[in-house]
């Protein structure tokens, strides 16, 4: 009777036991997208794999410096953030580590991915000119460098140096043109600044849309999440239209949002497949989509609001190249006063 009543707690303990160690089947994500706008693809992720993800969302700097002072005893297995430049500085203060993967080799593009398999876009955004469609004629547009000329002069809206969506803008341009060009370039264009930097990517979508200048430097995502907003916001949207740059050239300058597996990482095994997860083909859709954002792989469309803006040709750069520039590219634009 004993012995059965023994077995039978042993049993009931080792069901328990099991639970447990299959609830702990985790991973944290330290995430600079917000968390309503990662939520469904990881509930996703969890309802597919059993495992639970834990996010902690936060500014860029801020979970860098976290992260940062944390060290190896930070809870964070993924790094999510926004920029290639972020995630190249990221890599240098050696807070992620290599990984492997061959789902991820093959999902992402040689030159959206790290070289040393540090870090891997997850999805892709144009930064691009924009122009009010009353005033502007889209002939009259045609690279980042014609921003410069003299016809520009106090018609341009660009948010501030401090941006690294800029900083990585402005790398582009000293890669693609040389230091001394870019050095010009950023010189002329900064005097044809309709005013002192302000506000973010939206705040210039909307001054071009009110008249305070004719055309914008600016994220297409911004504008596909205004003409998706409210009625007040659609009507300004409506007045802009994308002008794809450098399309006889290079092509648009193009960056990531991309995540890398933190040095630290106690969930390594689970953290990739959550990257993995997170580039596979119904993922990168609903990923892409809700943000605006294109898919980073090349086998699929874009989705349809995305086609109305038209196929454009994007710069091959290697984007590591863009992070190792990203210190001299903000050097040149504090020099010539844009802050
Ligand atoms: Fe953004």
């Amino acid at each position: 009777m004993y012995k059965k009543l023994l077995v039978n707690t042993l049993f009931i303990c080792g069901l328990g036991l099991a639970s447990v160690v299959h609830a702990i089947e985790q991973v944290n994500l330290y995430s600079v997208r917000k968390e309503v706008l990662i939520k469904p693809i990881l509930d996703e992720f969890t309802k597919q794999t059993g495992i639970k993800v834990n996010i902690i969302a936060g500014k860029a700097d801020n979970l860098f410096k976290q992260l940062k002072s944390e060290g190896q005893h930070s809870p964070a297995d993924i790094l999510l953030t926004t920029d290639v430049s972020r995630l190249h500085r990221a890599k240098e203060a050696n807070l992620l580590q290599p990984i492997k993967s061959t789902i991820l080799n093959a999902a992402v593009p040689e030159s959206y991915r790290d070289p040393d398999n540090q870090w891997y876009g997850l999805s892709l955004r144009a930064r691009v000119i924009i122009y009010a469609k009353d005033r502007i004629k889209p002939e009259w547009l045609s690279s980042y460098e014609d921003l410069q000329h003299k016809k520009w002069y106090k018609r341009v809206c660009i948010r501030s140096a401090s941006n690294i969506y800029n900083q990585s803008l402005v790398a582009s341009i000293i890669a693609a043109n040389g230091k001394e060009k870019a050095e010009m370039w950023v010189h002329n264009f900064v005097k044809n600044l309709a005013n002192i930097p302000a506000g973010g990517d939206q705040t210039q979508i909307k001054a071009v849309a009110v008249g305070l200048c004719d055309v914008a430097v600016v994220n297409t995502y911004y504008l596909g999440s205004m003409l998706n907003a409210d009625q007040r916001q659609r009507s300004m949207a409506q007045k802009i239209a994308i002008f794809w740059p450098n399309q006889a050239n290079r092509g648009a300058h193009v960056n990531i949002s991309g995540a890398g597996i933190t040095q630290s990482a106690k969930n390594k095994a689970n953290a990739i497949k959550l990257l993995e997860f997170l580039v596979s083909k119904s993922a990168q859709k609903w990923y892409a989509e809700v943000n605006y954002e294109f898919p980073i792989r090349e086998d699929l469309p874009s989705c349809n609001r995305l086609q109305t803006w038209g196929a454009f040709k994007a710069d091959t750069i290697e984007l590591s190249k863009l992070g190792e520039l990203n210190s001299v590219a903000l050097n040149l634009m504090n020099q010539a006063g844009w802050y």
